[in-house]
């Protein structure tokens, strides 16, 4: 899952983006408006947490843009303490969510994971398809009830998959949601990191559609 943090504090934004990988995330962060508009409307991101007070264009201005272009990505704001006319504008400009300043990063964490569940249609923090499943709080997963541990990367793939079960996912679009934008994307080690956690978890779950990408089988043959 990636994540687009738009949040001009440098020091907030560099905190946020250290929690936020140890959460199993990949983040791209933008310190300014014009940036985080930007990548908003050209990177696919899971969610974005967006600071309204940003220089160059403000936030509230940034999410009205990505919404009139249809840009349906779930977006979290921070707004200030007491800023409810802040947060009755960005909950009506489009927001999904929002969280006061100053905040606990494991409130911030829990209301992202939300955010990503509910996109997917999913309702539970733990994904569960034909024994093998994977719990977004813990980042912790099992076939049967039994252990299986995955690099971050694999777990960040899967992760992906399993929030998605039943699509057809191109590589492009793994690679897409597991890196960040600073990275050296290689599409091909998509298939290898699918072999790994194939062997790893050693159920027939994962499907290769040819030429188009990977399956995540819901329901046994
Ligand atoms: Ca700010």
């Amino acid at each position: 899952m990636r994540l687009l943090l738009a949040e001009d504090d440098p020091d907030l934004s560099r905190q946020m983006k250290i929690f936020l990988e140890d959460a199993g995330y990949a983040v791209d962060v933008s310190l300014n408006g014009e940036d985080a508009h930007f990548l908003g409307e050209t990177e696919n991101y899971d969610a974005i947490i967006l600071d309204l007070g940003l220089p160059v264009i403000d936030g509230l201005s940034i999410l009205r843009k990505w919404r009139d272009a249809e840009i349906s990505t779930p977006v979290l704001i921070l707004t200030a303490r007491d800023g409810w006319s802040e947060k009755v504008s960005g909950l009506d400009a489009g927001a999904d969510d929002y969280v006061p300043k100053p905040f606990q990063i494991e409130e911030l964490l829990a209301r992202i994971r939300a955010l990503i569940r509910r996109a997917a249609g999913q309702s539970s923090s733990e994904l569960s398809i034909r024994g093998l499943t994977l719990n977004s709080v813990s980042s912790k997963v099992t076939v049967n009830g039994m252990p299986v541990r995955l690099t971050a990367q694999e777990y960040k793939l899967l992760s992906y998959m399993m929030h998605h079960p039943g699509k057809v996912i191109s590589r492009t679009e793994l690679t897409e949601h597991i890196y960040n934008q600073d990275f050296d994307r290689d599409s091909n080690t998509i298939e290898v990191f699918v072999t790994r956690i194939r062997k790893k978890i050693n159920l027939d779950i994962i499907k290769t559609i040819r030429g188009l990408g990977y399956q995540l089988v819901a329901e046994e043959e």
